[in-house]
């Protein structure tokens, strides 16, 4: 006997319905986006399954996306023959948000009152299956997983708990039937139970998925929303955006398959198209974000980069096409000559793979350099930290990575500088580019160490990232100049430090062994103008903050 189950959602997957609810989010048509999107991904997962999995007793004879409207019972179904879902991972896929950054995004929420500044955090949050609850008050999805004998039937209205039951001859695959909520009926605006305004939607974000969205053909007279009996036909052009050249795409195309691969929802920042042909061919579009996701620094965030084969999709977060600091990088390759059952291990090997990245990494980093003033303080905003760890991991190309760093300095209180301005900057006489590392730019700006630079007019560059300790320890120089720490080794600013030493001795000599085992030396030193002393590390010592964090982590 058939037994229904009632269970709750995960309470973050709550707190988010209730505000896919109360929608925030004002344009409503991009549900559709994401369950085309969804049921793209299923058909996706299914070719490749079959490729890997011999046994495996599915039918992809005719995969495809088929959309049905009922204006009468006012439903919109979107249906895939895809991979469909087992009964616990409809409970963990669908019931749970399992992404990093939820508590934070809904903490964030709860702070803004302004509901297009929800909007706009919601969009970078992407929220997927549950934009349905913007435009249905219930929904309905009935799923078998390919090979599976049974399938599974799961309702919500969004309200807290849904209920899931077997369904005996659910037909492989997915379909989500959404019971349209009643207020959107008289404004024809948001009809999704008309047709005309689905097949328009269709067209609008999701042309170019790969595998056909069928749709009921439309009456002869064009407007109409009656339907021709049974006919279908296929309402996408299903062209690999890619794989076009760059004029026959639009600029609104490249967003809304952006949107696809990024699961963001506001445009990208830059577009980057790679094309390889002879004996190696490939093809990438790649994008940089307008903003950083919300897990750009946690463990487990995505990479961005999906690896097709011959058109046919292969894998997402293709961590061997793209470094780690580059993470936020998004988009597509798809590479003519490898082998469909390619994995994760041969391609972290594969030779053809590693030009690729090489390639992509160089284009990335030159396209970065050339980016519009404006688009290029963007980008350093959002992605900055991230790119300066290729400084530590990516020897190889630390030139053109410091060549795109911006860093705070001493000679602008809210602008960032290039390392090339900073340089025709340099006073005569200046060797080094000078930096000091701390844990604020206050702290910094405090310090008896710059007192000197200051009384100079030499511009120091004011660090405070954790990862700057790092790499000011790995990166030689810039132009020929080197970095030096304004707080460790001897300074070079002036030679009179000699003539008052003997002088000078007796009190030093006191002071050292006073102080003991707690400091190696005490010395005359011209760094200060009007504080008295300050502690100053070694060339090779730890700063104070990497021996914090060190000590943090228990060394
Ligand atoms: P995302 O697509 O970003 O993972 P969604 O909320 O859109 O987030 O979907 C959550 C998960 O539910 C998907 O990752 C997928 O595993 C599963 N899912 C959703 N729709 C389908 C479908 N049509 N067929 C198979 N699995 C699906
Ligand atoms: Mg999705």
């Amino acid at each position: 006997i058939p037994v229904t189950e009632t269970l709750e959602f995960q309470s973050e997957a709550r707190q988010l319905l209730q505000l896919m609810i109360h929608s925030i989010y004002s344009n409503k048509d991009v549900f559709l986006r994401e369950l085309v999107s969804n049921a793209s991904d299923a058909l996706d997962k299914l070719r490749l399954e079959t490729y890997r999995d011999k046994d495996l007793e599915a039918d992809t004879s005719d995969l495809h996306i088929e959309l049905e409207t009922d204006p009468v019972a006012r439903t919109l179904t979107v249906r895939d023959n895809g991979i469909g879902m087992t009964r616990d991972e409809v409970v963990s896929l669908i019931g749970t948000i399992a992404k990093s950054g939820t508590a934070e995004l809904l903490a964030k929420l709860r702070e803004t009152k302004d509901s297009a500044a929800s909007a706009d955090l919601i969009g970078q949050f992407g929220v997927g299956f549950y934009s349905s609850f913007m435009v249905a008050d219930k929904v309905t999805l009935v799923t078998r997983r390919a090979g599976a004998d049974e399938g599974v039937r799961w309702e919500s209205a969004g309200e807290g708990t849904y209920t899931i039951e077997p369904a005996e001859d659910a037909p492989q695959g997915t379909s989500v039937v959404l019971h349209l909520k009643p207020e959107d009926t008289e404004d024809k605006l948001y009809d999704y139970a008309s047709p005309a305004k689905v097949r328009e939607v269709v067209k609008r974000y999701s042309d170019f998925i790969t595998w056909p969205i069928r749709m009921a053909k439309a009456a002869p007279a064009e407007e109409s929303d009656e339907s021709t009996d049974g006919e279908l036909e296929t309402v996408n052009s299903m062209k690999a955006l890619w794989a076009r050249s760059a004029s026959e795409v639009t600029e609104d195309e490249l967003t809304e398959f952006y949107r696809h691969v990024s699961h963001d929802w506001s445009p990208p920042l830059e577009t980057i198209r790679l094309q390889a042909e002879g004996t190696f061919e490939y093809q990438a579009l790649l994008f940089l974000p307008s903003r950083a996701p919300f897990d750009l620094f946690m463990r487990d965030a995505r990479r961005g980069v999906q690896l097709y084969v011959k058109r046919v999709f292969i894998m997402d977060d293709c961590e061997a096409l793209v470094p780690e600091y580059l993470r936020f990088v998004k988009g597509v390759v798809d590479a003519q000559d490898l082998s469909l059952n390619v994995s994760r291990e041969i391609l972290q090997q594969d030779r053809q793979i590693e030009l690729i990245r090489r390639r992509l990494v160089r284009k990335v980093l030159s396209t970065v350099k050339a980016l519009e003033p404006e688009k290029y303080r963007t980008f350093w905003t959002e992605f900055g930290k991230a790119v300066k760890e290729g400084l530590v991991s990516d020897a190889g190309n630390r030139d053109s990575i410091l060549e795109i760093c911006s860093f705070p300095s001493t000679h602008s209180a809210d602008e960032p500088t290039r390392l090339a301005d900073y340089v025709a900057r340099m006073k005569d006489g200046q060797e080094h580019i000078y930096y000091l590392t701390g844990e604020s730019r206050q702290a910094i700006e405090n310090s008896p160490h710059l007192e000197a630079f200051r009384a100079k007019d030499y511009e120091v560059l004011v660090l405070t990232d954790p990862i700057d300790e790092m790499w000011v320890d790995a990166v030689e120089g810039f132009e020929g100049k080197q970095f030096q720490s304004v707080a460790k080794g001897q300074l070079d600013l002036d030679e009179q430090e000699s003539e008052h030493t003997e002088e000078f001795k007796p009190l030093l000599d006191w002071m050292t062994t006073a102080l003991g085992d707690t400091v190696k030396e005490v010395r005359l030193s011209s760094r200060l103008t009007t504080s008295p002393a300050c502690i100053v590390g070694d060339e090779h010592d730890l700063t104070p903050t990497l021996e914090k964090m060190y000590r943090a982590m228990g060394q």
